[in-house]
């Protein structure tokens, strides 16, 4: 543990003066059940969540500020999402660090994206309490180490994850027209159904298959962004 841990701080870049605080951050409860430890990281995450929250509304404000306010949430809500945290955690190979028990660990908990996002928060509230609470020295660290990849995703577009409302917002804007959906056809056993579906906007016409109509509504608006509207999409003139 004491290797790996240092490993873990140089890649953070900080140097914890209670290292029992960084264990404890790293620590799932089936470990800690497994081999009766009296801490976990469940009551660190609960105070990391806020900092992570606040850290990241922070740069949102800063940088994005201008945007209308109802984009600025819907950016928020990818930002603090368990995926985006996932990815950010993954960036320090955070996955690599975490203590799971060992059923836990072949049921694949050491995968999961939520245990991902929970590690990233309580390792944030861990080098906040052990920094002596300075909010001013977490928020260096924090942007020291993703601010590029923030900034990013939101250039990038990464926040749109609903296509449906995406592609809503471009035809509304060009054609002041929604789409609209029509279920083709449903095949298959009632636990595996595939179900298709077709997105259609003046001429334009995609279909889409998923495992349930919603997957496939979302696929279908995805396929008729990219092939009809990528440009628009790009340039975000909507
Ligand atoms: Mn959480």
């Amino acid at each position: 543990m004491g290797n790996s841990l240092n490993q873990l701080q140089d890649r953070i870049k900080y140097c914890f003066k209670n290292s029992r605080l960084l264990e404890m951050s790293l620590t799932h409860i089936s470990h800690s059940k497994e081999n009766k430890l009296p801490y976990n990281y469940e009551r660190l995450e609960f105070l990391g969540d806020s900092i992570v929250n606040f850290l990241l509304v922070d740069l949102l404000y800063e940088k994005f500020s201008r945007l209308p306010l109802g984009k600025l949430a819907m950016i928020k809500a990818y930002l603090i999402s368990e995926q985006f945290l996932s990815r950010l955690a993954k960036k320090w190979d955070l996955p690599k660090f975490i203590k799971v028990g060992k059923n836990e660990e072949i049921k694949g908990r050491r995968e999961s994206s939520s245990v991902h996002a929970d590690v990233f928060e309580a390792v944030w509230a861990a080098i906040y309490i052990d920094s002596g609470r300075s909010i001013d020295f977490v928020k260096r660290l924090f942007r020291y180490h993703f601010e590029k990849d923030v900034t990013e995703a939101i250039k990038n577009g990464d926040f749109y994850t609903d296509f449906k409302t995406l592609l809503q917002e471009i035809t509304q804007s060009l054609y002041r027209e929604k789409p609209t959906y029509r279920l083709l056809k449903s095949e298959g056993p009632a636990h595996e159904q595939t179900f298709t579906v077709e997105c259609r906007i003046k001429d334009f016409k995609t279909t889409a298959e998923g495992k349930t109509k919603k997957e496939a509504e979302q696929k279908a608006a995805k396929k008729m962004i990219e092939q009809h509207f990528k440009e628009i999409f790009e340039k975000k003139k909507f």
